[in-house]
């Protein structure tokens, strides 16, 4: 198994702004990459004054095309030390934090932070679920309210799938009716599988879409039936929750998603923490 990276191997693999470039040259053309324009295979050299390189015949390739550092102007090693601070912390790393580590401004802060995020999205990507699953719902921000927000109430809702000892996915959905919430579970879990799910009405449904079903009624203090409950769920949710109040103090709608991105992909990894980063930079 792969050791931790320390900040000292950090630093030795990505030195300067030319590692950071090269690395993702590599990466995405590698050394037999033949020239798209004269076919001369391996001629490729870093352009002195811009992040490009040059083949012998004078075509141009950037290898920063296409990522979330396209049109930044912050230098890459800032982007990869904000990769790297993102995957050495389990609650996540606060806009502020990255401002002063960086010595960037609070909007670029925030701007690459939630590129992060996204890209921690993607890099876990959505695996299907199946086997036995849980799936629940969370409701996150706004003022307190017991029960289920309808109309008018300004929580956010978040519907959650897992698969037991596998992946967690998660959706930002406008509420917990039944268009809603099961739709999701028939693009993500396997037919055949087995849900566990609390006793919300929407869930009876589920035997008819080919699924099995068994349901715990939280509001008679039921955890658990047979096999039946939404432990492990509840265990991410409250990760989730724990670490959006404690890191962050205000989390709108428009970002809610790139949070739950960044703590599947989290979750996702939790037997292999030490692989975090190499996935990031290694997923452009
Ligand atoms: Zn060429």
């Amino acid at each position: 198994m792969p050791k931790t990276l320390t900040i000292q191997d950090f630093f030795k693999m990505f030195p300067d702004n030319d590692a950071c470039l090269e690395h993702l040259f590599q990466l995405r053309y590698g050394a037999e990459f033949p020239c798209p324009k004269c076919g001369v295979i391996g001629t490729f050299r870093k352009l002195a004054k811009h992040p490009a390189y040059t083949c012998n015949c004078g075509h141009h390739v950037h290898p920063m095309q296409n990522t979330m550092f396209r049109d930044s102007h912050t230098p890459l090693t800032k982007w990869f030390y904000a990769i790297y601070l993102f995957t050495t912390t389990r609650h996540g790393v606060p806009a502020k934090e990255l401002q002063r580590q960086l010595g960037v401004s609070y909007p670029t802060a925030f701007r690459m932070a939630h590129l992060i995020r996204k890209h921690m999205g993607f890099t876990d990507g959505d695996p299907s679920l199946g086997g036995h699953c849980e799936a629940d719902e969370t409701f996150i921000g706004g003022r307190q309210h017991t029960g289920r927000p309808g109309r008018g109430t300004n929580k956010m809702v978040v519907f959650g799938m897992l698969e037991r000892g596998g992946d967690v996915m998660t959706r930002v959905v406008p509420d917990v009716s039944r268009a809603s919430l099961l739709p999701h579970i028939q693009r993500n879990i396997e037919k055949g599988s087995t849900i566990s799910t609390d006793q919300w009405l929407v869930y009876d449904k589920l035997p008819e879409l080919g699924y099995e079903h068994g349901a715990v009624d939280h509001s008679r203090e039921e955890w658990v039936r047979g096999p039946h409950h939404t432990n492990s769920l509840e265990g991410f949710w409250s990760m989730l929750k724990r670490s959006i109040r404690g890191t962050h103090v205000h989390v709108s709608r428009k970002y809610l998603a790139n949070y739950c991105r960044e703590f599947e992909f989290r979750y996702n990894l939790r037997h292999s923490p030490q692989m975090m980063f190499q996935r990031l930079v290694e997923n452009f």
